[in-house]
């Protein structure tokens, strides 16, 4: 992919590239084979941004596991208030099962918070989350996040899964807004 894109009215200039984003899911899928050994984890893939990275993971994930799929989004104009709905629900029982969910990116952290309040009225064994990409100005610690790939400054980032007013997506490298 070039240094450049150009997305809309908006300019991008790499900055991930897509072998350091593979060394680093090597590493948490080095970690995940030793944690949940036995435990046949679910993996809740949050739709649409985590699905190139849960892809990815899943892949070098080599103990016995399930997945699902969640989409969430936030009601208009109140995204700020972490008010989210799941437009398709989690078609799985989570009672007693180890639970980790996969994220694109954690910004404020506020999408995630309510979905982890869903998840854990459901009675799972435990919840993990699993994200990309952390932005820890934003988040300010709300909820543990035990598996993270990077953690960055506060600014507009795009590939990979991510988007830019639905453009974006498909680009195995990160950029950030220019
Ligand atoms: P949060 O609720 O953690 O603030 O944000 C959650 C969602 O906002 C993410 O799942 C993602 O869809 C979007 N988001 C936050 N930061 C970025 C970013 O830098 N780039 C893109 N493309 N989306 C972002």
């Amino acid at each position: 992919m070039p240094n450049t894109w150009t997305l809309k009215d908006k300019s991008f200039e790499k900055y991930i590239i897509s072998q350091d984003i593979q060394a680093a899911i090597d590493g948490l899928a080095q970690r995940i084979n030793q944690e949940m050994v036995g435990k046949n984890p679910v993996f809740v893939i949050v739709l649409n941004g985590a699905f190139i990275f849960a892809s990815d993971l899943i892949k070098k994930v080599k103990i016995d596991c399930e997945i699902a799929f969640v989409k969430l989004s936030s009601y208009a104009g109140t995204s700020s208030t972490g008010i989210v709905r799941e437009v398709m629900g989690l078609d799985i029982d989570l009672k007693e099962r180890t639970v980790i969910i996969i994220e694109d990116i954690v910004d404020t952290g506020l999408t995630l918070d309510s979905f982890l309040n869903t998840v854990w009225k459901m009675g799972p064994a435990d919840v993990k989350v699993a994200t990309c990409l952390l932005k820890p100005e934003a988040f300010k610690d709300r909820f543990p996040v035990e598996y993270v790939c990077f953690r960055i400054p506060n600014e507009f980032v795009v590939g990979y899964g991510l988007d830019y007013d639905g453009l974006g997506r498909n680009s195995e490298d990160i950029y950030k807004i220019k």
